[in-house]
């Protein structure tokens, strides 16, 4: 069995198994509070879930991936402007690719100029409807909607009457931000993110998502990170790993839901979580099919076996040094099991026409697990155990499916150990 070293009183040898935002923060904030930490990871580099593509020179996510800039913890923990972070359009556009209509849905209060286009896009009802969700979302605390019990997401858009034509708009933007075809998340999951939307901006770093886990994993001091090392098990004490029973004062697992229900025997999740499967298909092209940065979602999705959940073009935010244009086509669900290029290039013919026939497809990313799920009937912004058997738990699955879920599950632990949060 190897042992570590313990140290005095103030100093804890702990142990961090994952590096994904919640382990990288709690790592940082215990590292730089004097302790010893030190990290497994079985993946080849830190950030879990936000992570990228190198093509060279230039990144393209894994899966559309924002930050918003009204999280809370974001601001705490993240420099967006080292990383260079731009801001997508704010507003949504949604196609018809039956009709070739497309519609143009933003929030007035914030850039009045989406004002017209928001009204004809919806009507003055829904318009009326969109504005009183927001004032209903709070700037201050974000997460407010989270403590209350909310029906689910399909059922809540439902109670909220809007129109068919306004919910072709507002199930795929859903499925998109939950990753989850069938809606089942709880709705004040949805009035949290309404409020991040309404409250702030969606950016994008300029070497993609990754660089965000990266630049927390860039103010370790003394941590040892032990990349492509997969733990085995744990315990209070112990972490099992390469054959090997490594001591700790402080075990924190820090992996993803699946993984921990694995893990650790003690986790015991009251109920069976949907698996949320998502993926990208990704082709270059000689010129952008639309020159904004936005998201650009299918009202007609899951019709008449139409797959693409909605496409973006990351260039058109940060343009690719070598002058190249992605598109990048989402999908979710069952589709995203083992898309077909050929069978997106040709669905998104529809929607752009002839020049889809100039495409070449560059690469398809898939994530499985991509989220975790919440017991709908749960409500409360945190789950309330911190540690089972022993072992610490952290990560988006013990809050909500975000980074203001992962980072705020961090700062958790981090106050239940007395531990400042670390300066940005
Ligand atoms: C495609 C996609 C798009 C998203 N878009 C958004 C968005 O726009 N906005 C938003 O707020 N959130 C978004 N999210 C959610 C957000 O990325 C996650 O909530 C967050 O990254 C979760 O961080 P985590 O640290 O809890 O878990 P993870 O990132 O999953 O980190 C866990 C780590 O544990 C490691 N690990 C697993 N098993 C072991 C083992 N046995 N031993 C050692 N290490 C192990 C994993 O490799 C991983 O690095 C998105 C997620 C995905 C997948």
């Amino acid at each position: 069995m190897a042992v570590c070293r313990t140290y005095g009183d103030d100093e804890m040898n702990i142990a961090v198994v994952g590096a994904g935002i919640a382990g990288l923060a709690v790592a940082v904030g215990l590292d730089q509070a004097g302790h010893h930490v030190t990290v497994y990871e079985a993946a080849d580099k830190v950030g879990g879930r936000m992570s990228s593509v190198d093509l060279g020179d230039y990144s393209i996510d894994n899966g559309f991936h924002v930050l918003h800039t009204a999280y809370p913890t974001v601001k705490r923990w993240i420099d967006l402007e080292k990383l260079d972070a731009k801001p997508m359009d704010p507003c949504t556009v949604s196609i018809d690719p039956i009709s070739g209509r497309k519609r143009i849905m933003g929030d007035a209060l914030k850039a009045p100029r989406y004002l017209f286009s928001t009204l004809k896009a919806v009507g003055i009802r829904d318009g009326m409807r969109f504005l009183k969700w927001r004032t209903q979302t709070s700037s201050k605390d974000l997460e407010r909607s989270l403590d209350s019990a909310s029906p689910d997401i399909a059922m809540g858009l439902e109670q909220r009457r809007f129109r068919p034509s306004t919910q072709r708009v507002l199930k795929p933007l859903f499925t998109g931000i939950t990753l989850d075809p069938s809606l089942s998340e709880r709705f004040s999951f949805a009035d949290f993110t309404w409020g991040a939307m309404a409250h702030g901006r969606m950016v994008v770093p300029r070497k993609g998502i990754a660089a965000v886990p990266q630049q927390l994993a860039g103010r370790l001091t003394q941590a040892t990170i032990n990349l492509d090392t997969k733990v085995d098990s744990v315990s209070q004490h112990h972490v099992f790993v390469n054959g090997e029973q490594v001591e700790f004062e402080r075990v924190i697992l820090a992996t993803p839901q699946h993984i921990t229900e694995e893990l650790l025997s003690g986790y015991a999740n009251p109920h069976d979580p949907i698996e949320r499967l998502t993926s990208t298909v990704v082709f270059s092209s000689p010129a952008p099919p639309f020159r904004q940065a936005r998201l650009l979602l299918n009202e007609r999705w899951g019709e008449d076996g139409r797959k693409v959940l909605h496409i973006h073009t990351p260039t058109n935010l940060h343009p690719s040094p070598g002058g190249q244009h992605f598109v990048v086509a989402t999908l979710v669900g069952a589709d995203a099991m083992d898309p077909s290029p050929q069978q997106v290039q040709q669905e998104l013919k529809s929607w752009f026409g002839a020049q889809v026939n100039n495409w070449n497809h560059v690469l398809t990313t898939k994530v499985r697990h991509a989220l975790p799920h919440i017991d709908p009937s749960h409500h409360a912004r945190a789950l309330p155990e911190l540690e089972f058997d022993g072992v610490y738990v952290v990560g988006d699955h013990r809050a909500h499916p975000s980074v203001q879920g992962a980072l705020s599950s961090a700062e958790r632990l981090l106050k239940h150990f007395e531990t400042p949060f670390p300066q940005r």
